[in-house]
């Protein structure tokens, strides 16, 4: 089929909540296809969940050898794949005594968390989770409510109750929020979704701080943010903080779908049989898929690439800022998730990237996210960066013929 055809299909019969352009067909590494055979450098990676790549060879093999071995059992029985993944998560977390329920998407993840908290502030009647603004924890009923933006909840109410919101990176703020009734404070290390908003140095110690002596659970969404993504295996590892648990999806099956939460030692226990479950969690093979992706994170070295390769990316794109100050504010991020910050809206120059071969992400209005996959090769960064240079460039001509004076930027000096 071609793109054409696939779209009119999806359009009859696809429910319109999502507005795609082109019709991908096929991928591998850093690289995808779409029907007609144009080929896209793909520094989105299926928003932040093909880390490795696609279709690595290690991941396709540990699928297959699993598919053809055993695919499902349900959790009524031991599954030898997830203890061992649940062990490795555990390990990396670096907190002690961690223990894993898997599930199968971020906001399932979330809801799992919730209920966690819950039910450990049920006999203290503590059940409000403060959450920030600008964040995004999912769509389902909880997970909106627990979203700090109204744009996703409206129309949805009426809501689950017992959330509250702070604002991120002001301390005084979620301080401001505890009441009696407070059992934890929910946060991204990194607002992905929310703008590429990094937490400040002071944030997260000073909310840790704040949780301890409130006596509140911290807990961290870890679904876009972790896995590698931010150069450590976890966000909140960058801030040398750690949670009472967290939550994972995104990047942890490399687009096989699977979530997770991992709670230390104050809450791996918590939950006992008949207080959570999910016909699908923990698979063997999405535990398989998962194993191979944290094995080729560490035999790859794919952490120190990702601080190297993100450190390159941001150095290029402030150059390419520069060239654009009048419309182009910074780049921020941690690692290899990174936002060009613009002060006109990111979906035009998103637009011609991608006309250009490049697919990235135009997020929060006016911010062009870049997820490129954590085994990214100095060459592909090149190539993405000349070709948004020029998209920058094009972009500027056509906004100075728009303005009514001359623009003097500049560009091309
Ligand atoms: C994507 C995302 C979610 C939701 O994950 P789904 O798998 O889409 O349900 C939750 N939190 C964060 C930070 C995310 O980026």
């Amino acid at each position: 089929m071609n793109t054409q055809e696939i779209a009119k299909l999806q359009n009859e019969h696809l429910m319109p909540t999502y507005a795609p352009g082109i019709a991908l067909v096929e991928g591998t590494g850093t690289f995808v296809w779409d029907a007609e055979g144009n080929e896209y450098l793909d520094f989105v990676s299926g928003i932040a969940v093909t880390n490795i790549g696609h279709c690595h060879p290690k991941m396709v093999q540990a699928v297959q050898d699993q598919v053809e071995t055993l695919v499902h059992v349900s959790n009524l029985y031991y599954n030898e794949k997830q203890p061992q993944l649940a062990k490795a998560l555990a390990e990396y977390s670096g907190m002690p005594g961690a223990k894993c329920f898997f599930c199968n998407s971020g906001a399932e993840a979330n809801e799992g968390l919730i209920k966690l908290a819950r039910l450990w502030g049920s006999d203290k009647s503590k059940y409000e989770i403060i959450t920030m603004r600008q964040s995004f924890h999912g769509r389902t009923l909880a997970t909106l409510a627990a979203t700090g933006q109204e744009k996703v909840q409206t129309g949805f109410g009426p809501l689950p109750e017992g959330f509250v919101y702070a604002n991120f990176n002001d301390l005084q703020s979620v301080e401001d929020a505890i009441s009696s009734r407070t059992a934890a404070v929910l946060v991204e290390a990194l607002q992905a979704e929310g703008g590429v908003n990094p937490a400040e140095p002071e944030f997260l110690p000073g909310l840790r701080k704040l949780c301890d002596e409130k006596g509140l659970l911290l807990l961290c969404d870890e679904v876009q943010c972790g896995m590698g993504r931010t150069g450590k295996w976890f966000g909140f590892q960058s801030y040398d903080v750690q949670p009472d648990a967290f939550s994972l999806a995104k990047g942890l099956g490399n687009g096989f779908p699977i979530g997770a939460m991992v709670a230390g030692k104050k809450l791996a226990d918590i939950f006992q049989p008949g207080h959570h479950a999910t016909t699908f969690g923990g698979t063997p093979l999405a535990c398989a898929a998962a194993l191979s992706v944290i094995e080729v994170i560490e035999e790859d070295e794919l952490l120190s690439n990702t601080m190297m390769m993100g450190a390159y990316l941001v150095e290029g794109l402030c150059e390419i800022a520069m060239k654009h100050k009048k419309w182009i504010s910074g780049v921020r991020g941690l690692g290899l998730l990174l936002g060009i910050v613009l002060d006109v809206p990111a979906a035009p120059l998103q637009k011609k990237v991608q006309e250009k071969g490049m697919l990235a992400l135009a997020t929060a209005g006016n911010v062009l996210r870049l997820l490129p996959p954590l085994n990214v090769s100095q060459e592909e960064i090149d190539q993405a960066l000349r070709l948004i240079g020029e998209a920058c460039a094009e972009l500027h001509d056509e906004m100075a013929a728009q303005s009514p004076t001359p623009c003097q930027c500049g560009v091309g000096e």
